[in-house]
Protein backbone atom coordinates (compact mmCIF):
# COMPACT_ATOMS: atom_id res chain seq x y z
CA UNK A 1 0.00 0.00 0.00
CA UNK A 2 1.29 3.43 -0.90
CA UNK A 3 0.96 5.38 2.36
CA UNK A 4 3.31 8.19 3.43
CA UNK A 5 2.78 7.69 7.16
CA UNK A 6 3.16 3.88 6.95
CA UNK A 7 6.49 4.59 5.18
CA UNK A 8 7.48 6.99 8.00
CA UNK A 9 6.50 4.41 10.66
CA UNK A 10 8.57 1.77 8.84
CA UNK A 11 11.58 4.11 8.65
CA UNK A 12 11.55 4.17 4.83
CA UNK A 13 11.11 7.95 5.00
CA UNK A 14 13.06 9.85 7.67
CA UNK A 15 11.25 11.82 10.37
CA UNK A 16 12.07 13.66 13.59
CA UNK A 17 10.93 11.22 16.28
CA UNK A 18 9.13 12.51 19.36
CA UNK A 19 7.68 9.21 20.66
CA UNK A 20 7.80 5.55 19.70
CA UNK A 21 6.05 2.58 21.30
CA UNK A 22 4.42 -0.64 20.15
CA UNK A 23 1.12 1.01 19.12
CA UNK A 24 1.92 4.52 17.98
CA UNK A 25 4.61 6.83 16.63
CA UNK A 26 4.89 10.61 16.97
CA UNK A 27 7.09 12.90 14.89
CA UNK A 28 7.50 16.58 14.10
CA UNK A 29 5.31 17.98 11.33
CA UNK A 30 7.44 19.00 8.33
CA UNK A 31 5.47 22.26 7.98
CA UNK A 32 4.83 23.40 11.57
CA UNK A 33 1.81 25.63 12.27
CA UNK A 34 2.89 26.38 15.87
CA UNK A 35 6.18 26.31 17.83
CA UNK A 36 5.27 22.75 18.82
CA UNK A 37 3.59 20.76 16.06
CA UNK A 38 3.83 16.99 16.00
CA UNK A 39 1.74 14.22 14.51
CA UNK A 40 0.72 11.05 16.34
CA UNK A 41 -0.12 8.02 14.18
CA UNK A 42 -1.32 4.51 15.01
CA UNK A 43 1.05 1.75 13.90
CA UNK A 44 -1.89 0.06 12.16
CA UNK A 45 -3.08 1.71 8.95
CA UNK A 46 -6.44 3.36 9.66
CA UNK A 47 -7.50 5.75 6.88
CA UNK A 48 -9.03 8.43 9.10
CA UNK A 49 -11.22 8.91 12.18
CA UNK A 50 -14.02 7.65 9.91
CA UNK A 51 -12.25 4.27 9.86
CA UNK A 52 -12.19 3.72 13.63
CA UNK A 53 -13.98 0.49 14.59
CA UNK A 54 -14.41 -1.75 17.62
CA UNK A 55 -11.48 -3.82 16.25
CA UNK A 56 -8.95 -0.98 15.97
CA UNK A 57 -10.14 1.53 18.58
CA UNK A 58 -7.54 0.20 21.03
CA UNK A 59 -4.94 2.15 19.02
CA UNK A 60 -6.92 5.35 19.50
CA UNK A 61 -7.44 4.68 23.20
CA UNK A 62 -3.72 4.07 23.59
CA UNK A 63 -2.82 7.25 21.70
CA UNK A 64 -4.98 9.31 24.05
CA UNK A 65 -3.40 7.57 27.06
CA UNK A 66 0.08 8.65 25.94
CA UNK A 67 -0.72 12.06 24.42
CA UNK A 68 0.08 13.88 27.72
CA UNK A 69 3.56 12.33 27.67
CA UNK A 70 3.98 13.03 23.94
CA UNK A 71 2.96 16.67 24.41
CA UNK A 72 5.50 17.06 27.24
CA UNK A 73 8.21 15.34 25.18
CA UNK A 74 7.44 17.71 22.29
CA UNK A 75 7.77 20.75 24.56
CA UNK A 76 4.13 21.80 24.99
CA UNK A 77 4.43 22.73 28.67
CA UNK A 78 1.42 25.01 29.00
CA UNK A 79 -1.38 23.21 27.19
CA UNK A 80 -1.96 22.12 23.63
CA UNK A 81 -4.59 21.45 20.97
CA UNK A 82 -5.41 18.06 19.41
CA UNK A 83 -6.78 18.08 15.85
CA UNK A 84 -7.67 15.29 13.44
CA UNK A 85 -8.75 16.32 9.97
CA UNK A 86 -11.18 13.97 8.21
CA UNK A 87 -11.96 13.75 4.51
CA UNK A 88 -12.45 16.40 1.88
CA UNK A 89 -14.20 19.09 3.93
CA UNK A 90 -11.86 18.44 6.85
CA UNK A 91 -8.88 19.10 4.52
CA UNK A 92 -7.24 15.74 5.32
CA UNK A 93 -4.21 15.45 3.01
CA UNK A 94 -2.64 12.20 4.29
CA UNK A 95 -5.03 9.24 4.39
CA UNK A 96 -3.58 7.62 7.52
CA UNK A 97 -5.25 8.59 10.81
CA UNK A 98 -3.18 11.20 12.61
CA UNK A 99 -3.61 13.59 15.49
CA UNK A 100 -1.94 16.99 15.28
CA UNK A 101 -0.55 18.19 18.63
CA UNK A 102 -0.12 21.96 18.54
CA UNK A 103 1.29 24.12 21.30
CA UNK A 104 4.30 26.01 22.57
CA UNK A 105 2.44 29.34 22.36
CA UNK A 106 -1.07 30.72 22.84
CA UNK A 107 -3.08 29.41 19.89
CA UNK A 108 -5.79 31.18 17.93
CA UNK A 109 -9.30 30.88 19.34
CA UNK A 110 -10.56 30.44 15.78
CA UNK A 111 -11.07 26.74 15.04
CA UNK A 112 -12.59 26.98 11.59
P1 LIG B 1 -3.54 16.69 7.27
O1 LIG B 1 -3.63 17.87 6.36
O2 LIG B 1 -3.73 15.39 6.51
O3 LIG B 1 -4.39 16.76 8.49
O4 LIG B 1 -2.07 16.70 7.85
C1 LIG B 1 -0.97 16.15 7.20
C2 LIG B 1 0.25 16.77 7.81
O5 LIG B 1 1.36 16.00 7.43
C3 LIG B 1 0.52 18.21 7.35
O6 LIG B 1 0.52 19.07 8.48
C4 LIG B 1 1.88 18.12 6.68
O7 LIG B 1 2.70 19.24 6.94
C5 LIG B 1 2.46 16.85 7.26
N1 LIG B 1 3.38 16.16 6.36
C6 LIG B 1 3.18 15.89 5.03
N2 LIG B 1 4.21 15.21 4.54
C7 LIG B 1 5.10 15.04 5.57
C8 LIG B 1 6.37 14.41 5.67
O8 LIG B 1 6.91 13.85 4.72
N3 LIG B 1 6.98 14.43 6.88
C9 LIG B 1 6.42 15.05 7.98
N4 LIG B 1 7.11 15.03 9.12
N5 LIG B 1 5.21 15.65 7.91
C10 LIG B 1 4.56 15.64 6.73
ZN1 LIG C 1 -0.72 4.13 6.45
Amino acid sequence: MDCLFCAIINGEIPSAKVWDDDMCYAFKDINPQAPVHCLVVPKEHIASADGITADNSKYVAHIFEVIPSIAKAAGAENGYRIISNVGEDGCQSVKHLHFHILGGAKLSENMG
